[in-house]
């Protein structure tokens, strides 16, 4: 079943228009690649879905409703959370405390989540006590990730999770992506990452200059040479 419904959106900033008639779908259950490379408007679409950009034309549809021009609080309570770059977590805060604000639309359920979120990070759950400014990259990616999923969100909205990790670490986010999805989230990701996030998703589109100009099977596009074209600007 359709999850997510993306369709013909145009996205400006002021007079600039950086996003054309872009249209794609995600299912409940799936993993999707956004691919693209920088300045291709990834991020862009990402914040058009969760809240702070609106589309100037098109429409996004989350389980059949419109969401297009809601505001990100508004949109968090329907199940929709996004992790976005950069991570944007409250250093000044413990890692708990940064979990607790996370399940802000979810009090009822924030028991179980903070049990969901140090099961996939028992990492976070060894320093739940300690300042979040002082976590290393790979813990601060994790605690945002981790935050997210205390909302209990249907669709979990990453952008570039993997971005500044030592490989190692990358691995280890990559697996907890996995693992959530097999838990019942269903993913889009953003990733300059192609091998790793082709790796993990069923499915991906691929973004030129605002403009969708590939989609198919995860599998079929890592084997594609116009994939590896679209990053080098061709
Ligand atoms: P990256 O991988 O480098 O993060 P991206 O694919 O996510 O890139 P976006 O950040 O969505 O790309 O940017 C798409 C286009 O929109 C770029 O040309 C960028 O310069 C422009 N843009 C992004 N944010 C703004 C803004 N706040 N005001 C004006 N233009 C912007």
């Amino acid at each position: 079943m359709t999850l997510l419904e993306v369709d013909g959106i145009d996205v400006a900033y002021g007079d600039v228009q950086v996003i054309w008639d872009v249209s794609f779908s995600v299912s409940e259950g799936e993993t999707v690649a956004l691919l693209g490379a920088n300045g291709a408007g990834k991020t862009t679409v990402l914040k058009t879905i969760c809240g702070p950009l609106a589309p100037s034309a098109g429409t996004i549809t989350f389980h059949g409703e419109p969401i297009g021009d809601l505001e990100q609080d508004e949109v968090v309570p329907k199940g929709v959370t996004h992790i976005p770059e950069g991570r944007d977590i409250f250093t000044e805060s413990t890692v708990k405390e940064n979990l607790r604000l996370g399940a802000y639309t979810n009090p009822d359920g924030m028991a179980d989540q903070f049990e969901r979120v140090y099961d996939v990070f028992p990492r976070l759950e060894e320093r739940r006590g300690q300042q979040a400014g002082t976590l290393s990259g790979g813990e601060q990616q994790m605690l945002a990730i981790g935050r997210g999923l205390m909302s209990d969100p249907d669709l979990i909205l990453l952008d570039e999770a993997s971005l500044g990790l030592a490989p190692v670490l990358v691995e280890d986010v990559f697996d907890a992506i996995e693992r959530i999805n097999e838990e019942g989230t269903t993913v889009l990701l953003v990733e300059q990452d192609v091998n790793n996030a082709l790796h993990i998703a069923d499915r991906g589109y691929v973004l030129e200059s605002g403009r969708l100009t590939l989609s198919g099977d995860a599998a079929d596009l890592a084997e594609d040479e116009r994939v590896a074209a679209s990053y080098l600007g061709g």
